[in-house]
Formats: C-alpha cells, structure tokens, sequence
C-alpha cells in the first residue's frame, strides 16, 4: 500500500521517499506525490533520484512507477520531483473542467457528461448532445466571473446515504465506497471526483472554450483552455475576428450578422445563377460541326439539370459536351451517334487533366479537380470530338 501524499498536499512536488518493491522497470515506492491519474486526467512524471519516471499506474493499493532501465534497488532512499508544469497544468485543467461543466449544466439544465480527458495537450468534457454557441459563451462568461471571485476548492469525504448527496453531480451506480470523495467549487459546484484540484478558482486565471465537435454516438466535445494557454489561443481567436471583420468591411461587434448576411446573399445569387445555367440549358441550340449536332457549353448548373440537358440533346439525335463549374468541374459527353464512343473519349479527356471518368458507350460522366480548367476542358472534348468522328 502505497502512501499517497497528493492525497494531503497537491502542491508537493519534490519529496523523499524509499524504494519498497522493484520489478524490472517498474518501481514502488513507500510514498509517493505521482498522481496515477484518474478522472479523465492523464498521469504525472517527472524523476526518481534523476532517472525519469515515463509513466505512473495505479495497481491495487500500490502506485508504480515506470522508470525505464533504471538502476534504482529495494531500500534506496531517493529523493523525487514531480514535473511541475505539468502536473499544474493538469490541475488547473480538472478544476476547469469542472467549473466548465457546472456553468454549461446551468445554461442545459438536464445536460449529461460522457467523458472527460485532460492532458497537456487537450483538455475536452464531451457532453451527450450539442450545444449552441451562445449557451457556450455564456457558460465561459459564467466560468470567468467565478474565477475572478476566487471560490475556494474543497474536497470533503460524504456518506453516500447523506441526504445532502442529492445535490452531487455523481453517479452511485457507479461508486460501491460507502464515502464518496466530493469536490465543491464555491456554492456553485459539488461532484464526486477523486482527481486533484487547484485550491482556490483564480488559480485558473482563465477559461477559453475554443472548439466545438463532434464525438459521434457519444454527443459533442467541448475542447477547453486554462491559464495561460487561455489567454494565447483568445488573442489568437481575437486577431482572428478583428482580420475577418476588416476583410468584410464590418465592425468587429457585428461580424457575425454580417456574416450570415453574406451568407444570404450568397445563397440568393448562387440560387438566380443556377436558374440562369438551367433556362440557358434549357434553350441550348446545337451547332452543326459536318454531320454532327453539338450541344456544348460551361454552365453553372448542378448534375441533375447538366444531366436533362445531355439526355435531351442525345434524344434529338444530337452529341452533349456539357461542363459543369456548380460543385467542383463536372462534365457530360452523351451522344446518338455509334462513332463517338462516350466511355472511352471522356476518361482520356479527363486523364490529362488529372481527372477521371466512366459510364456506357453513349452516356459518360465525370469531374477534374480544378475549377479554372473548365473552360480549357471544353475545348480538350470539342477537338476529340470531332477528330474522332472524322474519317
Ligand atoms: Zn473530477
């Protein structure tokens, strides 16, 4: 059984201690500040008498440590540090995912947690559906003002028969302890969480919500920032916004209206071009190349409507080259005639475009990736076209 100082004391980070039980590269100490992790937050490490500690595991009552190669014996009294950085880091972390919950759960009352993980690298609650981002907001303003009051942090053992419990973000189903380590943030927050905490919310500094996506099944991962790491990715999100607010010409306050605007705007010219591409398909006159009828041209127009236009064409006997620049470069080659082998004429078309294609002898479709070489496509169909079809 290890003694577990994090226990007592989540500040300690060099202590000494002795050597109990080694077993290859793992070590067990009598005492130790390692955090084994738990509560979604990843493990500590740092060094035993010099040689690092890669990895902390909890086993059983016991805590080891795996210190690769190491030479450390049973009975060698060392002297141990914790990597601090770290280990503060996962710390403000926990303490933040917890006020982060507790201010979203405010916003969505009946909001679930799926996960939690909180490394150096990523710190992410997924939450069992999505949030807009104006709840989020709110909550990070909520979670902003609680640190700036200075709550404390507390964490105080509860029988889980106490009727207070009611009010503890836990799940009993999933704790068999008759005491339940509980965790409070200030009046605002109370969780079971056996984790380490900072002691008091300004220890924070500040919280950033930075990214909202998508866990799958799970619901939605909420990523999240504390401290400085807060403050980098805001001025970073800031210059962000103030650029993007130049580059359309608004104030910074009103981006986001001015954005949607836009955004209507587009959908309302993008809609009157599509009907423009599809009257002009509609009216599509073909052009007699010798005996041959040609429909050709690049529209703007989505598959289906490109897609009318050639069987139509090929209907009247004629031969569709259709372009399309709607979705990406997309191109239809469609002919009555036997002489123009559809399938075989589009691909190596396309091939030099770095494109690809296929269908049926006389229906062939396909799309290239750059939108600037529609035009030049066109013209690659029309001269295989016609020298296919000449004698
Ligand atoms: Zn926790």
């Amino acid at each position: 059984m290890t003694e577990e100082i994090f226990r007592r004391d989540g500040y300690m980070s060099e202590f000494e201690s002795r050597v109990v039980a080694k077993d290859g590269d793992l070590i067990e100490l009598e005492s130790t500040a390692f955090y084994p992790g738990g509560g979604g937050q990843v493990c500590d490490t740092g060094t035993i008498r010099g040689e690092a500690v890669t990895e902390v595991v909890r086993r059983g009552g016991s805590i080891l440590h795996l210190v690769p190669g190491n030479t450390l014996n049973v009975g060698d009294a060392v002297w141990c540090g914790v990597d601090w950085d770290r280990r503060y880091d996962l710390m403000q972390g926990h303490t933040g995912e917890h006020l982060l919950f507790a201010s979203l759960k405010r916003q969505v009352p009946d909001l679930g947690i799926v996960k939690i993980h909180i490394s150096p690298e990523d710190k992410h609650v997924v939450v069992d559906r999505d949030i807009g981002w104006e709840e989020v907001l709110e909550a990070v303003a909520f979670a902003n003002r609680a640190i700036r009051e200075n709550l404390p942090v507390t964490r105080s053992l509860m029988d889980r028969d106490d009727p207070g419990i009611a009010d503890v973000r836990v799940r009993l189903d999933r704790v068999d302890d008759e005491y339940i380590s509980v965790v409070s943030i200030g009046d605002i927050d109370l969780s079971a969480c056996s984790g380490i905490h900072v002691m008091e919310t300004s220890e924070l500094e500040f919280l950033l919500v930075d990214r909202k996506a998508s866990a799958g099944r799970d619901g939605t991962a909420i990523h999240f920032k504390v401290g400085d790491a807060a403050k980098d990715a805001a001025l970073g999100l800031a210059g962000t916004c103030l650029l993007a607010a130049a580059a359309v010409g608004s104030d910074p306050d009103l981006l986001a209206a001015a954005v949607a605007n836009m955004e209507r705007r587009l959908a309302s010219d993008a809609e009157a071009i599509r009907a423009m591409s599809r009257r002009e398909l509609m009216a599509l006159e073909p052009e007699t190349v010798g005996d041959l009828d040609i429909c050709s041209g690049v529209f703007h127009a989505d598959r289906r409507t490109l897609t009318e236009a050639a069987e139509r064409c090929k209907a009247g006997g004629g031969t569709a080259l259709l372009v399309s620049s709607y979705d990406g470069v997309f191109a239809i080659v469609a002919s009555a005639d036997p002489r123009i082998i559809c399938n075989e004429l589009l691909p190596e078309v396309l091939k030099a475009f770095g494109g690809k294609g296929g269908g049926r002898p006389d229906f062939a479709q396909g799309g290239i990736d750059d939108p600037s070489q529609a035009g030049a496509l066109l013209e690659s169909l029309r001269d295989a076209v016609i020298s296919a079809y000449k004698p």
